[in-house]
């Protein structure tokens, strides 16, 4: 990486209708080294001056609440000019709706460096700035990642680039590995290896997904009935797009593919989100159904991050609820989060479905899960998604104790 370049070497724009709060944050920016400091009193004259300069602002330090242009339809633009400079949000608005507008902010792709109360001092501010300059987070800005067209995703698919890696759920209580999530990987011969987010989304919109599924469930499949035969009875989890929902043959064609590899209805999951429900909820639910009659698992995916999660519940027999991360990550010191991870908890235990929880990094995540009575955990702080031989490695070096 290049050498990050010091305070003195950023440029800032302070965003702020109270003209008493923009010297103090000026001031405070100045006795930390910095030497360019621009400052506007709304969004759009903050725009004006990022559209005006020659060379970029790299910290934009925004209020929320001001006159004109707030803070948040800045955001909207921040993230929508694509020419991404960091933000920090600055604001004596309660700590919940900054963080409303922190999860708005990292939707329109903005590399959010983090909220402050303010008055702001410069321990605070220097810290965040420090981030600045540590560089780009690569989750967080996906925009970064290459872009693909669908040719060459196409291309690939014809020559068998791509692969289902495997990532374990385990059981908390007991550390046993219950199964596998199958996630989609782009072995790519220049690139090396993609992940789903490349291609996933341009699949579904091209109207290629359904094949893709077809060869997904085919692979994973045959690696679960070789795990099999070597012992290990892990289970197979599989994502299901929106569109796939919406083929009525999808389930006869599932029991086909699963059967034709040596394993059953009953070892397989099948994932679909919330959303991927609500674009076509008839057929959706036709098909969620059926496949449910015929034995296979049904998971709710990214729980808590759809439209209408109480009422997907009750429509549909689920057999798993998973948690999405975001709700994981937050639990520990956001209240809001806490609350939806517990609430979740508590739904899949009158339910009596299985909870798992997504994106378990650390030893306090999966302690605090444990304790609040989560059945299966999933994450790097158990394995990142490997191949499958590492995974067969995995399984076989594997202590059960977690
Ligand atoms: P998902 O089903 O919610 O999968 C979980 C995602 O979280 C995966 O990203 C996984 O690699 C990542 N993950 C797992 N543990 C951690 C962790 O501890 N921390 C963090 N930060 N991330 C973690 P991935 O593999 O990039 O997949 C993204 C999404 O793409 C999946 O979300 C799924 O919706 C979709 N997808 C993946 N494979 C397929 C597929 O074969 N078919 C379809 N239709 N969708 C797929
Ligand atoms: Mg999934
Ligand atoms: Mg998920």
């Amino acid at each position: 990486m290049t050498q990050a370049p010091g305070i003195a070497g950023l440029r800032f724009l302070v965003v702020e209708d109270h003209e008493f709060q923009r010297w103090a944050m000026g001031n405070v920016l100045e006795s930390l080294g910095a030497k360019y400091v621009f400052s506007a009193g709304d969004g759009r004259a903050a725009l004006e001056i990022l559209r005006g300069l020659d060379d970029p602002i790299d910290i934009v330090i925004s209020d929320l609440d001001m006159p004109g242009m707030d803070g948040m339809e800045l955001i909207r633009h921040l993230g929508e000019s694509g020419g991404n400079p960091s933000l920090i949000l600055a604001s004596s608005l309660d700590r919940a709706l900054v963080a409303s507008v922190e999860t708005m902010a990292k939707v329109y792709g903005v590399a959010l460096l983090g909220a402050i109360q303010k008055p702001v001092t410069a321990r605070v501010l220097q810290a965040l700035i420090d981030e600045h300059r540590a560089g780009p987070d690569v989750a967080r800005t996906p925009a970064a990642a290459r872009i693909f067209t669908v040719e060459e995703v196409l291309e690939g698919l014809q020559r068998g680039q791509f692969e289902p890696f495997f990532q374990p759920k385990v059981e908390m209580c007991s550390g046993a590995v219950k199964g596998a999530e199958a996630l989609a990987r782009w072995r790519h011969p220049a690139e090396g290896v993609i992940g789903a987010v490349s291609f996933i989304p341009l699949l579904e919109r091209s109207g290629h997904i359904a094949a893709f599924t077809e060869m997904m469930v085919k692979s994973a499949a045959a690696c679960c009935q070789a795990w099999r035969e070597l012992g290990y009875e892990a289970g197979l989890s599989l994502n299901l797009s929106p569109e796939t929902l919406a083929d009525v043959d999808l389930s006869d064609q599932m029991v086909r593919l699963v059967l034709a590899q040596g394993l059953v209805p009953q070892d397989v999951i099948f994932e679909v989100t919330e959303s991927a429900m609500a674009a076509n909820l008839g057929r959706a639910l036709e098909n969620l159904s059926r496949l449910r009659m015929k034995g296979f698992g049904l998971s709710i995916d990214d729980y808590g991050t759809g439209y209408s999660s109480m009422q997907q519940l009750a429509r549909i027999a689920f057999t798993e609820l998973k948690i999405d991360q975001a709700f994981v990550r937050n639990a520990a010191d956001q209240e809001p989060s806490r609350a939806m991870l517990e609430s979740s908890l508590e739904i899949a235990g009158k339910l009596r479905i299985a909870a798992v929880a997504e994106g378990v990094e650390s030893r306090e995540e999966w302690d605090l899960l444990r304790d609040l009575g989560c059945d299966f955990a999933q994450g790097y702080y158990v394995a990142k998604p490997m191949e499958s031989s590492a995974f067969l490695g995995w399984l076989g070096a594997r202590n059960v104790v977690v």
